[in-house]
Order: C-alpha cells, then structure tokens, then sequence
C-alpha cells in the first residue's frame, strides 16, 4: 500500500491536526486515543512515512527503529502501566481492521484486558 501524506496521522506529525500529546521526541509522537478502549489508551507512531510495521521494519533507517521500538517503551513505563502490566498491539491492513495508514503502536491499560489473542 501506498502511503498517503494527507492521513490524519502524518496531518498531527506535521501540526496540522490537534493531539493530545503524552510524549515527543526526534523518533516518534506519543498521544492518547481519539476513542480510548481502555482507561488508558495511547497511541505511539514513528516520525517518517510508514503505513505499517511491515514497511517500517523493511525500510526504516535502524536509527529509527530502535528509537522508536524505545519509545514505545518509554512510553508504557512514563504511563506507569508496568505492574500490573498493558498491551501493545499494532494492526496490519484490512483483516486487522487498520483504519490509519501510518504504522501506530497501541498501548492499552488500567484495567485488566482478558486474555485476548484475536
Ligand atoms: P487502527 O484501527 O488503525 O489500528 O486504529 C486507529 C486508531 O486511531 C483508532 O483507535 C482511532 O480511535 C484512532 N484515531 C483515528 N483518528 C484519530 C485522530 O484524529 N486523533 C486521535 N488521537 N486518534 C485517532
């Protein structure tokens, strides 16, 4: 799939769109969910033009994606989600139901999830 500048993702990247913001740096945006699932639920996207962790991990500099992979990180323990713990998941096309073209990380927590595989 081709990536599409004009998502509502690359819009917040670049200013054009509001977020709330939860954490920012040279790799990736961290904000919460337009619609939370969870009490908390933030989203984390890295700062170039990727549609989904297959093309990320394909074609991003290793720079990036180990910034980002440690910013997501960063991100789940500034939350204080670590005990008794959260979820990451990132969606991949029509089957996952991925609505935004541009690869996010979800981070959910603050209450317990299930055992949810699918
Ligand atoms: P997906 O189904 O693509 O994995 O998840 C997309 C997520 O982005 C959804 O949870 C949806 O609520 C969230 N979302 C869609 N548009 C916006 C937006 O404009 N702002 C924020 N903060 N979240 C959004």
């Amino acid at each position: 799939m081709a990536y599409d500048p004009d998502n509502v993702f690359a819009k917040i990247l670049r200013g054009e769109l509001p977020c709330n913001k939860v954490y920012e740096n040279e790799h990736a945006l961290a904000f919460h969910d337009i619609h939370p699932q969870a009490p908390v639920h933030v989203l984390v996207i890295p700062k170039g033009a990727y549609v989904s962790m297959e093309d990320f991990t394909a074609n991003a500099p290793d720079e990036l994606v180990l910034g980002f992979f440690r910013t997501v990180g960063h991100v789940a323990r500034e939350l204080g989600l670590s005990d008794p713990g959260f979820r990451i998941l990132a969606n991949h096309g029509a089957d996952a139901h991925q609505e935004v073209p541009h690869l996010h990380v979800h981070i959910f927590g603050g209450r317990p999830l299930g055992a949810m595989l699918v």
